[in-house]
């Protein structure tokens, strides 16, 4: 027998709609790629956004669809979220931190029809504008004032498109596994490959986000997305805000601690989310003004794992709740997040900080499994490793047109293989070992690079720390300790390995450490592994 509920399809138009019916005085604060800070509220960015709406029908752009944008956290951006999707178009964000050739590859693939830029990424555009045909018009994110001059093709002013057109137009229905957004992961190695999201993955990701088991975003907050609108669509908060009604602080082009705590502090922030190096530019800022964070209830930080001393930090100084989740772009991207249990209030407060430290319980919906290297599923002992396979409905079922990868990326059950190693501890929690191809192979023993670096953060003369594993003829690979100093302090190499030595098992110490003065990351923060390793080529190990 069926049920007899209404089949209303999940669309994100309804998102913006309900924000703007019932949340229509909620504020929407931009610190504006121009400068000045720039407010409204949810009824005016629906109305702008169903100006779009026209604009884009206008210029030609029907159902399905590509349209790009290479922009920050922005009002406008916003607005693109809401008026591409929500006439049935694709809204596929670039990341600008890209190389040009996946910029040139993901536009050409994705077949854009319109790309939406903002004033900073003209020079960018400009330079692709000849390896994109398939780009019909440019249209800078700004008003007529600040048009800069140009040698971009059919080039359009944003604020005259919008102004142009009426704030009357309804929101189409169609079916909810529709493509609304595109998103292309930047694979270190081969051609990215695009995750191609749906209306009802993206609307179920946001009611996930705002449970209390996530982020636990509501109405009584109000967010600040420090991660990038062009990054997994700033972990889904553009939607999840409006799901949940809260105030949003989007922070435009200026992520540097001081910016950021200053945002924070003159609008009320209440949760933040961004990658860890963010926030420890935050906790410095901190450290060296004695500032405060006095409305900040919680952080989720993801991307890359958090060391324990920043979720300490923020803890006992500040009184932040410092959540870590775990996702990827391919999971929309939210997976895991770092909650206590109830009983863990029992806990003192380094233990309380040590569970946080993890990655997290699965969030209800994603289905986990960890499938050990002789392929057998690995009981959730804390100790078995293996790769973990994902499936849920905001997870990719493949990439968009890319058959290799598509086949590459499930296993025999349609699960899709994260590439991350892991283990699942009784309690749930999912805790990353490494990424597969990072685990450093030491004589048949796996020693976890992200276990070394966490553990030598702790360091207070350490501002950031990378592992890798170099050749060795006896031991196939040993670690390879790689670190940034603290501004005026000098650590000595031996000084860091007598800090790790009761930290760490005496095989996985690292063989040597060097010092550099920067550590290279890729376009999405993370630190770039596969440089560190060409840097390092021709190193050799003081023990091989
Ligand atoms: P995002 O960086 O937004 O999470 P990506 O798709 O660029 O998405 O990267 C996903 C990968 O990032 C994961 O497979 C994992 O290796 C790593 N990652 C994400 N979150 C964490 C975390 N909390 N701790 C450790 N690694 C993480």
């Amino acid at each position: 027998m069926r049920g007899l509920m209404m089949d209303r399809p999940l669309l994100i138009s309804s998102l913006i709609q309900y924000a703007a019916e019932y949340h229509g005085d909620t504020e929407i604060v931009t610190r504006t790629v121009e400068g000045p800070i720039h407010r409204y509220t949810y009824a005016d960015a629906h109305a702008r956004a169903k100006r779009l709406a026209n604009a884009l029908v206008r210029l030609g752009i029907g159902m399905s669809d590509r349209v790009a944008t290479i922009g920050w956290n922005t009002y406008r951006h916003f607005e693109l979220y809401y008026g591409i999707s929500g006439i049935g178009a694709v809204m596929h964000t670039l990341n600008p931190r890209l190389f040009p050739d996946q910029l040139r590859y993901m536009v050409n693939h994705a077949e854009d029809k319109l790309v939406f830029l903002d004033l900073t990424f003209v020079p960018l555009a400009e330079k692709m504008a000849p390896l994109w045909p398939t780009v019909k018009h440019y249209i800078v994110l700004t008003d007529r004032a600040h048009m800069p001059p140009t040698a971009l093709p059919n080039v359009l002013c944003y604020e005259e498109l919008l102004a142009a057109e009426e704030a009357a137009f309804a929101w189409p229905l169609f079916d909810e596994n529709t493509a609304s957004s595109l998103c292309y992961t930047s694979g270190t190695t081969g051609n990215p490959k695009g995750s191609m999201y749906t209306h009802r993955s993206t609307v179920l990701h946001s009611m996930a986000a705002c449970t209390a088991n996530a982020i636990g975003l509501s109405v009584e907050d109000c967010v600040l997305p420090i991660v990038p609108m062009f990054h997994v669509n700033a972990w889904g908060t553009p939607y999840s805000a409006a799901f949940a009604g809260a105030k949003q602080v989007l922070p435009g082009t200026k992520l540097d601690g001081a910016s950021i705590c200053e945002l924070i502090e003159n609008e009320g922030v209440t949760i933040g989310l961004g990658v860890p190096t963010v926030w420890l530019g935050c906790l410095q800022y901190l450290e060296q003004t004695g500032k405060k964070l006095d409305t900040m209830k919680r952080v989720l930080s993801g991307g890359s794992a958090v060391p324990i001393s920043m979720i300490k930090a923020f803890a006992e100084k500040h009184g932040v709740e410092f959540l870590q989740g775990w996702g990827m772009t391919e999971m929309s991207p939210l997976g895991t997040v770092s909650r206590l249990k109830h009983k863990h209030r029992l806990l003192d407060k380094d233990s309380q900080h040590a569970v946080r430290a993890r990655q997290g319980i699965p969030i209800c919906l994603v289905d986990c499994k960890v499938v050990s290297f002789d392929g057998k599923i690995a009981p959730h002992d804390g100790e078995t490793r293996g790769e973990l396979h994902v499936r849920g409905p905001w997870i990719v079922a493949g990439y968009y047109k890319d058959e290799p990868a598509t086949k590459a990326a499930l296993d025999s059950e349609g699960w899709f293989k994260t590439g991350d190693v892991v283990v699942i501890d009784p309690e749930g929690y999912v805790q990353i070992v490494d990424r597969s191809k990072d685990v450093i192979k030491s004589g048949g023993e796996w020693i976890s690079s992200i276990d070394v670096e966490n553990a030598v953060m702790a360091h207070p003369d350490v501002a950031e720390a990378a592992v890798i594993g170099l050749p060795h003829p006896k031991w196939d690979e040993r670690p390879l300790l790689i670190v940034v100093k603290k501004p005026g302090r000098e650590p000595q190499g031996s000084e860091l390995l007598d800090f790790l030595s009761n930290k760490l098992a005496k095989w996985q110490l690292p063989d040597e450490v060097v010092f550099v003065a920067e550590i290279p990351h890729g376009g999405t923060g993370k630190i770039l592994k596969t440089r560190l390793r060409e840097m390092f080529r021709e190193h050799r190990l003081p023990t091989a």
